[in-house]
């Protein structure tokens, strides 16, 4: 057997970010075309040859995008949405922007979490009107690296993914229906990328990992099952899979007109289960054995088994060894970096690094590399190190873990007896109002960060600047009248970094920066090591803010599942270990909080949806530990304690039950958009607990008008019993400015006392 080095794709927003600041210096009108094309060009020609150097052939090339590939493929389909029609003509590249971020009253395309990640793609929409056509003019937009297109291999989105992510525009529209003109605009489109040279296609199918029904199964048989033939032209079509298991869409994949088909048997071994059955059929295989969506470096010896035991008793021409998944979801280059402890950094390994790594291993498993090899050397000796390093590993956190009981996790009483006790205790309003935590993050705030982090200002200095903002938010609450206080978050420069570098087991990036959509881009902690709460991180900041008046004052944490699934999380351990161990922290938090007098404490869970396993079958035992987790955090106040939970998405019908588990005492959502229909969901299933749905979307600095507001409120009114239920907006109001915040708040604190009124 050959061992081929391969890979699925780069991160694509340069080194440095260059592609970001040159897009939005575009968007300002800061830069012509040409500055943002030939910084594009000069990314994929970086990309392109980092992966030539590390031996990769062919390399991948159109895994690059100036936003988003989804909407990319929306384009090259002619798939869009018809508001966009009567708009001015513009450029490609501005319309295509255009698309993306909405001009005026036409909203942007939708946005959505990719599979089980961070980032965000954007929604195909399928409309009465749809018509796919194969937008050759778009195509030339496409950025792609010079070079020998032998050596490369074009990469794509399938047919099927496109399909099965796409959304109707309305409930009578089948969305499937377009398929056979997808499926032609498809041949044309990958005919017109064959005529041009290139020889290697990637047809990237991620939704074989998902469970697929049976119109599903339908299209995919019908585009591969003789997509050679129908192209004639001789080709080498990888078709890969990515996160999740093939399982049994197996029997799809087993008798199709593709060379190759790649695989993750990294991050679950259960595909290895697979491949004797591919065997049959495909003389080549692709295995992914490096992480695409963590940043360890590999464990040399522990992949070479993994490989061999895959491959034992198989017998594949050519056996492609690749990352799992693209490298867009891991940082550039490790040698940027250099604030991080030099011994945590020597266990790590990027985008720069991982291709490197192919080429090790791939070295060693075609015996054309020595064990005597310094670059083999220096990875065993990390590997080494980090399993015995004392920075992984704290005894006392063990011990604490292992003597956890059942009772750590249940509240002293059940919430019909905690919800007595609140409400004799706290007597709150009918309806009473309160806000998500955050308040705005002014440019006064951040640069007061900043000055505190560059040594400009001392420690003393920054403090009375953010107690001044912290009075300042209290204040106006106050005049506002809303009725349960927070303190504006103004400390805090990411709800999940300011406690990362308070806790111990993190360390953080300079420049590890990962894309989350378009231009945004987030940059994840590392958690290498057991964690543990050195000191109280927020009970000064919570105890000055609740002196400052009498109303009661909402702590304010970030959950256990949250911190995990925004950081970048060890590999050593199960990562249900990991959240337990940051929920021990949160719970000497919590319970320090009440201590200190704080009555109200509220856990935020804005990424628990979002770790939901793609497989359905492995999704309970998810939702039990991260409930678990949850609870864990949360469970050991009193239960006068008012325990809050908070979650900004709409997508609960997979796991309501779950939910429910966590037994917060509150819990927020976000429902404006959905205008307030999420809670019928809630209804259904009988939500036991109270409920705050958000009446304001924050995501746009639109003030909705006391009418709406109002009208929204009536809404909740006529389906969650009214004493369960809460006003607030959809989500914190960081991004917001002051001006519409106070016009929003205010019209929601008067529209709800016009409903109070009425009730
Ligand atoms: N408390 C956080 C805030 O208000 C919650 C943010 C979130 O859920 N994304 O900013
Ligand atoms: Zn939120």
């Amino acid at each position: 057997m050959k061992y081929i080095a391969s890979n699925l794709g780069m991160p694509r927003v340069g080194r440095k970010r260059e592609l970001k600041f040159i897009i939005e210096k575009y968007w300002r009108g800061e830069a012509s075309i040409s500055d943002l094309t030939s910084t594009a060009n000069e990314v994929v020609t970086l990309n392109n040859t980092l992966q030539v150097q590390a031996g990769i052939n062919p390399t991948t090339v159109n895994d690059f995008t100036l936003y988003d590939r989804m909407l990319d493929m929306c384009c090259l389909t002619g798939l869009i949405p018809s508001r966009f029609n009567n708009l001015n003509k513009l450029s490609f590249t501005d319309s295509y922007f255009r698309f993306a971020r909405g001009e005026g009253n036409v909203a942007a395309m939708e946005m959505t979490k990719w599979f089980d990640t961070n980032y965000h793609y954007i929604v195909p929409e399928i409309e009465e009107t749809s018509a796919p056509n194969f937008n050759r003019e778009f195509f030339e937009n496409q950025v792609l690296p010079d070079g020998d297109r032998n050596h490369q291999k074009f990469s794509i989105i399938g047919p099927l993914t496109f399909l099965t992510l796409a959304k109707a525009a309305n409930g009578s529209i089948n969305k499937y229906a377009i398929y056979f003109e997808l499926k032609k605009t498809y041949d044309e489109l990958l005919k017109y990328v064959l005529s041009l040279g290139y020889i290697n296609l990637q047809i990237e199918e991620p939704v074989l990992g998902t469970d697929l029904n049976d119109a599903q199964v339908t299209i995919f048989e019908d585009f591969y099952s003789n997509l050679k033939t129908r192209l004639d032209i001789p080709t080498n079509i990888l078709l890969a899979t990515y996160f999740g298991n093939v399982e049994d869409n197996i029997s799809i994949v087993k008798n199709i007109e593709v060379d190759c088909l790649h695989l993750d048997i990294f991050t679950d071994e259960s595909n290895i289960d697979s491949l004797s059955t591919l065997n049959e059929s495909y003389d080549s295989i692709s295995l992914g054995v490096i992480s695409g969506r963590n940043i360890w470096k590999i464990n040399l010896n522990e992949t070479i088994e993994i490989i061999n035991r895959a491959l034992h008793n198989l017998n594949f021409d050519t056996v492609f060894i690749a990352p799992t998944a693209s490298l867009q979801h891991v940082p550039y280059s490790l040698k940027l970096e250099e604030k991080m402890p030099t011994e945590v950094m020597n266990w790590l390994a990027f985008a720069e690094e991982k291709i490197l790594e192919l080429q090790v291993l791939v070295g060693r498993l075609n015996k054309e590399i020595s064990e005597e090899d310094e670059r083999v050397k220096s990875i065993l000796t990390a590997n080494t190190m980090r399993k015995s390093s004392t920075l992984v590993n704290d005894p006392s956190v063990a011990k604490r873990i292992s003597g956890l009981t059942n009772e750590d996790f249940e509240r002293q009483s059940e919430f019909a007896i905690r919800q007595k006790i609140q409400r004799a205790h706290f007597q709150f309003p009918k309806l009473p109002t309160t806000t998500i935590g955050s308040f705005p993050q002014t440019t006064e705030i951040r640069q007061a960060r900043a000055d505190f982090n560059a040594g400009k200002i001392n420690e003393a200095e920054y403090k009375n600047f953010i107690e001044k903002a912290i009075i300042e938010c209290i204040e106006k609450q106050e005049a506002l009248g809303i009725d349960v206080l927070v303190h504006g978050e103004p400390e805090r420069n990411d709800m999940v970094q300011y406690f990362g570098e308070l806790l111990s087991g993190f360390t953080f990036t300079s420049f590890g920066w990962v894309q989350s959509y378009g231009t945004r881009c987030v940059k994840p902690p590392v958690i290498y090591g057991d964690i543990k709460r050195p000191n109280p991180m927020t009970v000064e900041w919570a105890k000055f803010a609740q002196s400052n008046t009498n109303k009661i004052m909402k702590g304010m944490l970030t959950g256990p599942v949250t911190i995990l699934q925004w950081s970048f999380v060890r590999d050593d351990q199960p990562r249900s270990l990991t959240c337990n161990q940051i929920a021990l922290a949160m719970r000497d938090e919590v319970k320090d909080l009440e201590a200190a007098g704080i009555e109200v404490i509220q856990i935020d869970e804005a990424a628990i949806r979002e770790g939901l396993p793609i497989r359905k079958a492995k999704q309970p035992e998810y939702l039990k530990w991260s409930v678990d987790a949850f609870r864990l955090t949360a469970a050991g106040v009193n239960n006068q304690t008012q325990i809050h939970t908070h979650m900004c998405y709409s997508k609960f019908n997979d796991v309501m039950d779950s939910i429910t588990a966590m037994d917060a005492d509150v819990i927020s959502i976000e429902c404006s958009r959905s205008n307030m229909k999420l809670l019928n969901l809630f209804k259904e299933e009988k939500y036991p607990n109270e409920i705050g749905p958000g009446v304001w979307d924050i995501h746009s600095p639109r003030v909705p008008s006391l009418e709406e507001l109002e009208q929204l409120i009536q809404k909740a009114v006529d389906v969650i019993d009214i004493r369960n239920l809460w006003i607030n907006p959809d989500c914190g109001l960081k991004t917001r400015g002051w001006p519409e915040v106070e016009a929003t708040l205010s019209n929601m604190i008067q529209a709800t006392k016009n409903i109070r009124a009425k009730i």
